[in-house]
């Protein structure tokens, strides 16, 4: 019987990590190659809970989690979050080596040949080089991200950032003229957070893609050629296999993984086409009692029906407030729900438009399925994808502040019904879903790249 190769994945246990790994593995699966996914306990858990419940069987994925190695005092204080990423950083190349050596060494036919490592946890390539496997690493956030990574220790030597990652001269950083992607101020820089301690652990997803370049010579990302060609030059070992999403290249899996009952596809489908705004601001953002209550008056005046995604967490740690009445009011044209599965509503026929933190994941599904984007950045590179989809793409529109740094209702409602009325936007929107959807389809390069790849892990 013909060996079936095995690869290992090995996940940073952050949702916008899992999320996107999750896909490729379920893609790499399909394909007839078995996958072990690894990351840590408790993230692992929660990405579970939108799994259905024999996804392993189904997918012939092997699912791994461990403790992630954060003492206690450290997870819950913010001023220690590099503290925190150092310890996970520590444990699972640890662990990665003691889980290829038990699985290669027990006999079994199907050894692992090849280890598919999100680059933020670049020692597991390390350790799978040094074991001798094939290791290729993973870039889950944005092409211009991956470049200015890449570049970092240039930015350094030339004195343009320094150590904190602070743009030290007055200018914008430019990695190529020929690249309008490719530029970032200090107020859309990668690590931008209002605090110094979170900018300097979030440069470090940054630096640590040429840190462990030695360990690679393939940087798997989540994007599309066509988009970004001229890009791709700064970024030579980068190989575009995007849009990764639970419904392309995998379509066995994709149809158990929507449920038909959904809390929110009949509502959908009972809504007109062309109205529903899709309100969802990511797996970390945070907003204050006052800016929920600002949204919520703000969807409200719109006039436009909406689903709202509510985290339990999303008020300032706690559940979010509405203002009094606010929900008997729009009862009738609105849901509000803790989770939804994001790419059947993106591409439900009644939604109109994004209102999205622009994670890269949200982006890139958004993108595919031809949704314009009301932008709404928190945090990191969610500024440069906001760039990226205002002013590069053209497909959205952006979000403003006040004085009291509070996006009032009125933006919010004025915002919304500018987007949903504009022709020139729609149509851009739907160009760049027409080239996403063409890369992926035959003949076009993700899925001519996809498909090299995996011959590559057949003939290991
Ligand atoms: N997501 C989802 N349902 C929700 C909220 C989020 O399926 O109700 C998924 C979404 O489709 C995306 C991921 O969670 O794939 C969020 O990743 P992203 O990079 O957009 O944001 P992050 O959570 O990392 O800030």
């Amino acid at each position: 019987m013909e060996r079936q190769p095995h690869v290992l994945v090995v996940s940073f246990p952050a949702q916008g990590h899992i999320s996107p790994l999750m896909k490729l593995s379920i893609q790499i699966a399909a394909h007839g190659v078995k996958v072990t996914f690894f990351t840590t306990e408790v993230e692992l858990g929660k990405f579970r809970e939108s799994l259905p419940e024999n996804f392993e069987e189904q997918s012939s994925i092997t699912l791994v989690s461990i403790p992630d190695g954060v003492d206690e005092d450290v997870r819950y204080d913010p001023l220690k979050t590099l503290e925190a990423i150092e310890m996970i950083r520590r444990v699972i190349p640890n662990y990665v080596a003691g889980l290829i050596a038990e699985i290669n060494q027990s006999g079994a036919d199907e050894k692992i040949s090849c280890v598919i490592a999100d680059i933020s946890v670049g020692g597991a390539l390390e350790v799978a080089k040094k074991m001798g496997l094939e290791a290729v690493a993973i870039w889950p956030a944005a092409a211009p991200c991956l470049a200015l990574a890449a570049h970092v220790p240039i930015l350094l030597q030339d004195e343009i950032i320094n150590s904190d990652g602070i743009i030290m001269k007055d200018e914008p950083i430019m990695l190529s003229k020929d690249v309008p992607a490719c530029a970032w101020s200090s107020s859309d820089i990668g690590w931008r957070s209002s605090h110094p301690i979170l900018s300097k652990a979030l440069l470090g997803f940054y630096s640590i893609v040429p840190q462990y370049a030695e360990f690679y010579d393939l940087i798997l990302c989540n994007s599309v050629y066509e988009l970004d060609s001229p890009l791709f030059k700064l970024i030579p070992k980068a190989l575009p296999i995007g849009p990764l999403l639970f419904t392309n290249r995998s379509a066995t899996f994709a149809g158990k993984s929507w449920p038909k009952d959904s809390p929110c596809s009949a509502w959908l489908n009972e809504q007109p086409a062309g109205s529903v705004i899709y309100v969802a601001l990511g797996s970390s953002t945070i907003a204050s009692a006052k800016q929920v209550e600002e949204l919520a008056l703000g969807l409200e005046i719109s006039g436009q029906p909406f689903l709202w995604i509510v985290r339990p967490d999303f008020m300032d740690g706690s559940t979010a407030k509405f203002p009094d009445g606010f929900r008997d009011r729009v009862s009738e044209r609105s849901r509000i729900v803790e989770w939804a599965p994001q790419e059947m509503v993106l591409s439900h026929p009644s939604v109109s438009c994004f209102v999205s933190h622009c994670g890269w994941n949200s982006t890139m599904e958004g993108l595919t399925m031809g949704v314009p984007f009301l932008c709404w950045p928190y945090i990191a590179d969610q500024f440069s994808n906001k760039k990226y989809i205002c002013d590069v793409l053209k497909t959205g529109l952006e979000l403003n502040k006040d004085e009291n740094g509070i996006t009032s209702r009125y933006e919010i409602s004025s915002k919304i019904n500018t987007l949903i009325s504009s022709d020139v936007i729609r149509e851009t929107a739907l160009h760049a879903k027409d080239i996403v959807r063409k890369s992926s389809s035959e003949g076009g390069s993700s899925l001519k790249n996809f498909k090299s790849f995996i011959d590559d892990i057949k003939s290991l």
